[in-house]
């Protein structure tokens, strides 16, 4: 039985299942998608059908764009400050009285184990509210004071203004907190915004539609959700002339074709792509506590983390040391039914995701690496996408396995003998989103911090990663920044204005 097309929180099956709305949002409706087709939503747990979504259309995706573009050039949106944060703080405490749903509709999409939903639902209900009040201080109109020029001196003020109309398309690993983080700032500083969730997860994405629409004063078109089991309905936003920003998580591959995609209209783009991070463990460091943690890391999302140190490289003298700690946090880590506390480790989320994991692990035997732990799929889960924890050592820093993103539970391990190897090992990679230095002596960790080419290090397991601090990639990981200061500036663009004293 439904509520409008809304499966109810009290009809979650005995396992916890829950399947979210089958409508997106489009001009301030809720509604089914052009052609009335829906896809299949699987739960990687129980390998089961659970539910429909709404498979949008390009012209779908044209229609919502329209809307944005109405409410940016004609509603009051972008002027009217006050009614954003009211209308944000709503969404902020709405999405805490529909925080249960969430979690379940996200342990139903991804198979996040129920015990480490904390970061993918408090975390982002919490960065609502926290965007709210960061853009109803933030100060958009800033005297500069007076500035010679060869005419005379020139006032200058700089007015920070939305930048327009938003695409945010997203991901599936971490899908209610990237609906979040990419749509909330945006919309918070003016724009009007469109996302286009990921086909794994359309539920994370539909159910904030639902909750806009339904709990909230953001007015038609300014936000909108168009879910889709077609890549072209993404590329169809990125292209549409009538955007003026995209703001994307995904592959480095997506993120090319983004770029291109944007390239005949000038679009801003904002990209977090890929990684390869490395994690450098000097001779001094404690290994009782770093090499526990980056097993744990690697496997609480089964892998499926962009900022994972994924890459191990251990000092030859203390080699199999390490090996030997990372196999036995691996050997023992509680993998299994994601609706099960305590379960730390659930399935990958798609047949398809294992199936690319279990090729890389193969990859990496075939090309020599030694295979200290894991490489299958567990014998106690033959249902669900599970995956072994997985140790590989005498990984050769330039075979497939060490340089081809996993996303799965599985660490490499390479031995070096000097500082300056251990950087040129850890530099030797497309990607430069994350890093990891762990070592007693913090100055000489913070000194190879630097050498490091990446937007983002850790050292001694002390998190880089928060809402306050600026995140973003070099290289083929990304352009721009998530978070911070620079991250809310990313949807703003400074208008210069040269006026009278
Ligand atoms: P993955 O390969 O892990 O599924 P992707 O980077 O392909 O991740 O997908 C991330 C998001 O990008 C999803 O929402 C997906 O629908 C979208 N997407 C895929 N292809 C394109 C494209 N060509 N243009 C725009 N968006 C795309």
């Amino acid at each position: 039985m439904t509520v409008k097309g809304v499966l109810v929180a009290s009809e979650a099956n005995e396992t916890g299942v829950l399947a979210g709305d089958d409508r997106m949002l489009i001009d301030g409706e809720l509604q089914h998608a052009a052609g009335g087709a829906a896809f299949e939503v699987i739960h990687p747990a129980s390998e089961q059908v659970v539910g429909r979504a709404a498979d949008g259309t390009v012209e779908d995706m044209g229609r919502a764009v329209a809307a944005a573009r109405r409410a940016f050039d004609d509603g009051s949106w972008s002027a009217d400050l006050e009614f954003r944060k009211h209308c944000l703080m709503q969404l902020h405490d709405a999405m805490e009285r529909s925080k249960e749903r969430l979690r379940r509709i996200l342990i139903t999409e991804v198979g996040c184990p129920v015990t480490v939903t904390g970061s993918q639902i408090e975390s982002p209900i919490h960065e609502v509210k926290h965007w709210a009040e960061f853009g109803a201080d933030f100060e958009y109109l800033r005297d500069t004071g007076l500035h010679d020029t060869p005419l005379g001196p020139a006032r200058r003020m700089l007015r920070y203004e939305p930048v327009g109309v938003v695409g945010a398309i997203t991901p599936w690993n971490v899908p209610l907190y990237l609906n979040i983080a990419e749509t909330v700032p945006a919309l918070m500083a003016g724009n009007t915004v469109v996302l286009k969730p990921a086909q794994l997860t359309p539920w994370s994405g539909s159910e904030l539609g639902r909750i806009v629409a339904e709990e909230t004063d953001i007015p038609a078109g300014v936000f909108n959700v168009v879910t889709s089991n077609a890549n072209e309905v993404g590329a169809a936003l990125s292209a549409d002339p009538r955007v003026d920003m995209i703001t994307f998580t995904g592959s480095t591959a997506t993120g090319r074709a983004i770029l291109a995609a944007a390239a005949p209209t000038v679009k801003k783009t904002l990209l977090e792509l890929g990684g390869k991070s490395a994690h450098i463990v000097l001779e001094d460091a404690d290994l009782n506590a770093a090499m526990p943690l980056a097993a744990m890391m690697a496997c609480v999302m089964s892998g499926q983390s962009c900022v994972l140190p994924s890459r191990i490289l251990l000092p030859r003298s203390r080699y199999e040391e390490g090996i030997g700690l990372l196999a036995t946090m691996m050997q023992n880590f509680p993998v299994g039914d994601p609706w099960t506390p305590g379960v730390m480790q659930g399935p990958q989320i798609c047949a398809a995701q294992r199936e690319k994991v279990l090729g890389l692990i193969a990859s990496g035997v075939a090309d020599g690496a030694r295979l200290v732990t894991g490489g299958g799929i567990p014998a106690n889960l033959p249902v669900g996408y599970y995956t072994e924890p997985t140790l590989l050592a005498d990984v050769d820093p330039n075979s497939r396995i060490a340089q081809e993103e996993i996303f799965g539970p599985v660490l490499t391990v390479t031995p070096y003998d000097t500082d300056d190897e251990a950087v040129a090992i850890a530099n030797n990679s497309i990607y430069g989103l994350s890093g990891e230095v762990s070592g007693a002596d913090v100055d000489r960790a913070f000194a190879i911090a630097a050498r490091l080419r990446t937007g983002n290090v850790t050292i001694n397991g002390k998190s880089h990663f928060g809402i306050d601090s600026p995140f973003g990639g070099t290289g083929q990981s990304g352009l721009g920044y998530r978070n911070g200061t620079h991250g809310y500036q990313e949807y703003l663009h400074i208008k210069t204005i040269g006026m009278p004293e």
